[in-house]
Formats: structure tokens, sequence, C-alpha cells
């Protein structure tokens, strides 16, 4: 038999600095260890999950220290949950990170002269700011490995079920949820009471093991108007079980304008192929932006925070510099947000969006804000960004592009180096593949404004907006 290597473990570490993605670093003697649920000033003993010749992974086994930094976390399930892995540093330690994640990749992966990074834009609001949350129910509750070790055996509760997020690490199992700070109430109490529901009226929960059981996930999107819809799958097509909970919900939560149900007999969790059902209200909600209207469905995509995406949206308007003149492109312009949000400012808008339901959305959206200087085409922006296209649409004036954390395509950023546009807005959700398009665009464009925006509190996710111009010659 092989002999198991023996763990290694570092003692008393002095986390120094903060890494990327949520974790932390200590320096060792030129080594690098990452380590996670730590914050600089920590003190650790660390045990090493990964170790490489330069730099090696770990956890934290115990705290000599905890770094002055640090507060108390306001969360019941904070360490458990993976939702808010940032409660315990102070808001504003968290943004000065988040800036500082900005600086650095675009100093170390761009390596391009730039301007002033302005100050990160923190949020006002840091808690309940989500418009959308996704619940999922599991016959598996997740019990961290700490209170499963001190538990003795025959006292583990016979559970039905439990109700909540999914358990990093874990696909079948489920993070009981009491009270999540992420969205404003009703929230809690509709997971809570509909868990109850069911439990007391032995209804199943899903087991996604097996592919049995009813009920399966509730997406709770909570509109700045008011509206609120909620769309309950189950696994089970079974109609008296699913009328009973509708009549359950819509008497106990009158406040829920568009009630709706999917029956997903798939064996995973995306409803993108499937068709929810309205039960009661007209089957979306309408969110608010300044004075711009959009339509949300229940399988739209739509910024999860709405104060903070009217922020982002000011800010790329303003890096636009539009003055009523100009064709704009919006590129992976989802449902048309921001194209639409920028709309009275330019001649033209031209969207490009690759799924076509986000497309549709876009149209309707346009139509619902009267806009008629707005078009929107379907397709991969690298098949649908050609000369000729361009040629027919207009040259672009300005270019807001927006991609997923991928970053763009190579091919699309040498087809923007053609095309010229004298002004590009860089949108990003990752600063990292950000730095890296940026570096490819250094060849023509020159930055010139930098505008890191706190879309999610307690999170280390980061968005981005830079201001590229197009290099004068000579
Ligand atoms: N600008 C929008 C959406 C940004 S999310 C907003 O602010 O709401 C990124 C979008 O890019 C998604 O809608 C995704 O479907 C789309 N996308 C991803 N790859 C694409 C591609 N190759 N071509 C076109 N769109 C793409």
């Amino acid at each position: 038999m092989r002999k198991k290597k023996p763990a290694i473990i570092l003692k008393d570490v002095l986390v120094n600095d903060y890494a990327a993605e949520g974790k932390s670093i200590a320096r060792i003697e030129g080594k690098v260890i990452f380590i996670e649920k730590s914050v600089p000033g920590d003190i650790v003993d660390v045990k090493l999950t990964k170790n490489k010749k330069d730099w090696a992974e770990g956890y934290p086994l115990e705290f000599k220290k905890y770094s002055n930094d640090r507060v108390e976390p306001f969360c019941e399930h904070f360490g458990v949950c993976g939702g808010c892995i940032w409660q315990m540093l102070p808001y504003q330690k968290q943004l000065l990170y988040k800036h500082q994640q900005v600086t650095d990749n675009l100093q170390r992966i761009a390596k391009v002269p730039l301007p002033e990074i302005l100050p990160i834009k923190g949020a006002t609001i840091t808690t309940n700011y989500r418009n959308k949350l996704e619940f999922t129910f599991s016959t598996k509750k997740f019990i961290p490995f700490e209170e499963m070790r001190n538990m003795d055996k025959s006292e583990m509760p016979e559970i039905k079920g439990a109700a909540g997020f999914h358990a990093r690490g874990f696909f079948d199992k489920v993070v009981e949820i009491e009270t999540c700070h992420l969205q404003a109430e009703p929230t809690n109490k509709i997971r809570n009471a509909v868990k109850k529901f069911l439990i007391e009226n032995d209804f199943s929960f899903y087991d996604i093991r097996n592919h049995v059981g009813f009920m399966r996930n509730m997406m709770v999107r909570l509109a700045t108007t008011g509206e609120l819809m909620v769309n309950v799958v189950v696994g089970e097509n079974n109609p008296e079980k699913i009328e009973q909970l509708m009549q359950f919900m819509v008497a106990s939560f009158p406040e829920i304008t568009t009630l709706l149900y999917t029956v997903n007999l798939k064996f995973n969790d995306s409803i993108f192929d499937q068709n929810p059902i309205v039960y009661k209200g007209k089957g979306y909600i309408i969110e608010q932006l300044e004075n711009y209207q959009f339509k949300i469905s229940p399988k739209s995509f739509f910024q999860t925070n709405t104060k903070q995406a009217e922020t982002l949206y000011s800010i790329t308007r303003d890096f636009a510099e539009l003055n009523g003149s100009q064709i704009v492109y919006d590129l992976y312009g989802g449902t048309g947000s921001i194209g639409i949000f920028v709309s009275n400012k330019a001649k033209k808008i031209i969207g490009v969006e690759l799924i076509k339901e986000a497309v549709d959305d876009a149209r309707e959206n346009a139509t619902l804000n009267k806009i008629s200087n707005a078009e929107f085409f379907v397709g991969d922006v690298i098949d649908i960004c050609t000369d000729d296209f361009f040629t027919k649409h207009g040259r672009p004036d300005v270019i807001i592009t927006d991609p997923p954390r991928a970053g763009m395509h190579e091919k699309l950023v040498r087809k923007l180096l053609d095309i010229e546009a004298p002004l590009i807005v860089y949108v990003s959700c990752n600063p990292a593949t950000q730095a890296r398009d940026i570096a490819w665009l250094d060849e023509k464009y020159e930055v010139t404004k930098v505008q890191p925006v706190d879309m999610f509190p307690h999170t280390h996710h980061i968005e981005n907006v830079v201001q590229l111009k197009l290099k004068t010659s000579g």
C-alpha cells in the first residue's frame, strides 16, 4: 500500500496581504501561500492542500490571533454559507481590497500607462441589495465538519429536507437558511413558510442523487417597484400537489404579484429549457432604472443589484461622452439594458447578444420605453461584428462592451482594432480578463479612465469600467 504523505502544517503564519477570489496570502521565504477564510493581519496555523515549488494553498486549522481589522459578521450563517465570505471585513476595507485588485491587475497584466484609478464606487445599501435569489430544497442538509464530529450518531436529527443555498463542494447538500440578508423581506418568510408547509403536508424534498422528490427550487425576484415574482420549481408533475402549494402561497403572501411554477423533470436544475407556467399575475415584473422600465420574466437576465446597476450604467454613460450624435454599439448587450439606458443621448444604438430570448426582451424593453433608435441582433459577437455589419449600420463612434467573466474573444479584439472606433467603454465583471484585453487593445488605444464599482458588498466580486480612447498617431 502506498504510504499517505503526512499533512504539512505551517505554524504561526502571519497573513500579509489580500490576493484574489476571496483568498489572502502569506509570504514565507519567497514562497506565496494562498489561504482561504483569512484576512491580512490574522496569525494562523495553515494546513496545506497543495504544495508547489513557488506557491502553496491551504486553509486555517487554527487562528492564533485574529486581525485587528476583523468585525463581527452580521449573519448567523456566516462561515457555513458560501455566500458573503467577506462579512468579517469592515465595508471600507472590502472596498480598499477591491480597488487594490483592479490596480494590481491593470499594472501586472495589462502593463499599460494608466491614469489615476478613480476611487471605487461603494454601495450605499450593503444588505438586502439583491433583486434575485434562488433557493434549493433538498433531502440533504449540509452539516459542517466540526459540528458533525462532535455529534453522537444516534443524535443525528432525522430530517425531511432543508431549504437554502447549495453547499460549496457538495452538489447534493443544502445549507439551511433561516435569515439571509441579501434580499428584503418577504423572501425569508416565503422560503421558511413553504418549507414548513411541505413538511406539515408530507410533500417530499428533491433528492438530486436519485432524482426523486417534489420540491426542487424557488426563485424570488423583488423589484424596486415593489413587484414580487416567485417561481417554484418542482420535480414531479403532480397537479394536485402543485395546486395545493400554489393556493397556500397565494393565500399566505398576497404581496406576490406574479406566481409561477415550473415542472422540471430533468436531472439538472437549469430552467432555461423549461416552461414556467403563470399561476397568478402577469408572468413578469417591472424593474426601474432612472426613468427606464425593464420587463423581467422568470428566465430573463438582469443585473442583480438594481441600485448599483444604476450607478454602473450612469458611469458607463458618462464615460461614453455622448452628445446625441453618435452611433453606439452595445456588445454583449444581454437584455439591452445598457443600450436602453444611454439611448436618449445617442443617435442610434446597435445591440449584439448571443441569447435569443435576451434579444427578444431587449426589443420588448425598447418598445416599453418608447425607444425607436435602438436595434438588437442575435448571435455571437465574432460572427455578427463583420465589416459588412459595421458598413450596414454605420461606423461606431462609441463601442460599449460588457463581456462575461472570460472577457472578450481575441478575434473580437482584433476586429475592434481594425474598426477604430474613437472611444470604447469596457464594463467588466472580471478585472483579470479585462486587463488582458486592454493589453491587446494597447496597440491602438490608451486607457483614459478607470472606475471600479462595487455591485456585491460582502463578496469578493468586482465590477470595473474602463474608458479607452483611440491613440492619435504621431
Ligand atoms: N450588458 C448586459 C449583460 C452583460 S452579461 C447587462 O448589463 O445586463 C454578458 C452577456 O454576454 C450575456 O447576456 C451573455 O449571454 C452574452 N454573451 C456571452 N458570450 C457572447 C458572445 N460570444 N456573443 C454575444 N454575446 C455573448
